[in-house]
């Protein structure tokens, strides 16, 4: 069972019975879960958690959902990988990778919509739908052919092969829209005024965003029980990187961590990067800009938890970082030849901000650091096709040693 007691209007506090909706009537705030966490101190605990399956569903008791009935095509407990290299290259000493590349969909996304299937179907509803950057497209439409469901996704129409296919696969209508993020979210929004549609990431949000409260959890686990001192995390709409600040405090509120002295670290790239902008101008609100950026997975001009993002930012004593373009690129290889991780443009653009935010000293070198790799390189293909240069040779050892000294 789920250990909600109702929802909450994060701007005016005021609460609902749970139900599929995503803002407050009275002031348009963006709704929350509220939890009995009383009632779930009761139950929880290390071993309980240990003894879960092997994907996010371990942390069911601090989900909005009932688990019994998931929809799991094995989201989440993915390997937490100390990086060596790419530490030593940084001059860093203490360097974690969160490999969420190798979800079931090829990103973190299978966490959040995990989740916000398994509470589409409680709700009854049986279509799935969402505005997608890309990744959210290929796994809600996976998630929906696990549970029977229609699922009809909308994507900007410039978007990579990899996810244009990776979606396509799963049998979904696909709908690509001749404009940008932004405008296929406000798009969305019309469409689910007037279909009973379940969008995992409009009526059905406050749910789905839950899901990624389970980056934190994991982290914490597989550190042996506690929090990092660094996170650095990508971020387009900003609620991934809230909602790891949140999985920490609730396991240390719950006692199953120490004190949290974490500082959250936000990164974007340059073309699409207004949560960094209003870091750096020292606003508390974002203003919106017009993405143009090759990490499209990260094009959200005007982010929802912008706002949320630069209190966690301040709370944390973190920092906001925008990495050029052509830094998104050399990260990719960076990350690839370092430590044997293809990762898609978001991840290009943490593992720059991490080599900056340790050029800075922002990062010491003894800190316990953890880089959040959310998506799989073999989707973005295009931004690096420039670094395919086979040796081409005829079948013969002559052949291959000339073209071997003349490549050297
Ligand atoms: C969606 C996505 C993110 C960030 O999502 P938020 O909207 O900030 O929660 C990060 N990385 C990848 C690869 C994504 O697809
Ligand atoms: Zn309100």
């Amino acid at each position: 069972m789920a250990y909600v007691s109702a929802m909450r209007c994060r701007s005016c506090g005021r609460e609902y019975t749970v139900q599929a909706i995503n803002v407050c009537d009275f002031c348009f705030g963006p709704l929350e879960i509220v939890y009995d966490y009383d009632a779930i101190a009761r139950v929880i605990s290390k071993e309980r958690i240990k003894s879960g399956p092997l994907t996010l569903w371990r942390y069911a008791d601090l989900l909005p959902v009932d688990s019994t009935d998931a929809v799991d095509i094995g989201a989440g407990f993915t390997p937490l990988i100390r990086a060596k290299n790419l530490a030593k290259y940084l001059g860093l000493n203490n360097l974690y990778i969160k490999n969420d590349a190798v979800n079931p969909s090829y990103s973190f996304k299978d966490r959040v919509v995990t989740v916000a299937t398994t509470k589409a179907l409680e709700f009854g509803f049986n279509t799935l739908a969402c505005a997608s950057t890309g990744n959210l497209a290929c796994s809600v439409a996976a998630h929906a052919a696990r549970a029977g469901m229609k699922s009809v996704v909308f994507i900007p129409g410039d978007l990579e092969q990899g996810k244009v296919i990776g979606a396509a696969i799963y049998g979904p209508t696909l709908v690509a829209v001749d404009g940008s993020y932004d405008e296929v979210n406000r798009l969305c929004s019309e469409v689910a005024d007037n279909y009973p549609w379940a969008f995992v990431n409009i009526n059905i949000r406050p749910f789905y965003a839950e899901g990624s409260k389970t980056m934190g959890y994991e982290v914490a686990e597989q550190l042996g029980w506690r929090a990092p001192d660094h996170c650095v995390v990508p971020s387009a709409s900003g609620s991934m990187f809230t909602k790891i600040w949140k999985g920490l405090h609730e396991f240390e509120s719950l006692g199953l961590i120490g004190k949290v002295q974490t500082h959250m670290h936000l990164t974007q790239a340059e073309g699409c990067s207004p949560i960094v902008e209003a870091y750096t101008a020292g606003r508390t609100h974002v203003r919106p800009v017009r993405p143009n950026t090759i990490a499209k997975s990260l094009a959200i001009g005007n982010p929802a938890d912008g706002v949320y993002a630069l209190r966690v930012i301040q709370e944390s004593s973190g920092t906001a970082t925008a990495v050029l373009e052509e830094e998104v690129v050399e990260g990719i290889k960076l990350l690839a030849e370092m430590e044997g991780i293809f990762t898609e443009t978001a991840g290009g653009v943490v593992v720059s901000g991490l080599k900056r935010l340790a050029q800075q000293h922002a990062i010491k070198p003894d800190d316990l650091t953890v880089a959040f790799i959310t998506g799989n390189g073999l989707k973005t293909q295009e931004a690096v096709a420039g670094v395919v240069k086979p040796l081409v040779v005829k079948p013969n050892l002559e052949a291959f040693e000339s073209a071997l000294h003349a490549r050297a």
